[in-house]
């Protein structure tokens, strides 16, 4: 299996199991229902994770309206990506925006900008 995912339904997969944790952890406080503080605290750390889970969603919600639509060229659906690489989220196609870099390996560095350092030096003189 190829290393990467589409970026939108990695967070989104996130945002999903942290969901899962709130619950778990309040069902977790559940066993200590004896010990009050324990069971608050459980519930409270259960509650933040859930309400962390709801700001990721919105969060993909305002990534996917600056996200461009495409359709792919290997299993013709449509699919939304981020950045000048990414995945296809149906059939995991690595997919670029820039024409340079088609053809070439899939590789998420080209997502990071540039080194700073040899920017920085020109700067310098
Ligand atoms: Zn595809």
């Amino acid at each position: 299996m190829k290393p990467y995912k589409n970026k939108i339904n990695r967070i989104r997969s996130f945002a999903l199991s942290l969901i899962f944790i709130g619950v778990v952890i309040m069902y977790i406080g559940i066993f200590f229902r004896n010990n009050e503080i324990v069971m608050l605290s459980f519930m409270v750390l259960g509650v933040l994770a859930i309400i962390a889970s709801t700001v990721v969603y919105a969060w993909i919600g305002s990534l996917s309206t600056r996200a461009v639509q495409i359709q792919c060229p290997s299993c013709g659906r449509h699919t939304k990506m981020l950045g000048r690489v990414d995945m296809c989220g149906h059939c995991r196609e690595p997919l670029t925006l820039d024409p340079s870099l088609e053809g070439k390996e899939f590789d998420e560095a080209y997502n990071r900008p540039k080194a700073k350092s040899t920017k920085t030096q020109k700067e310098a003189k």
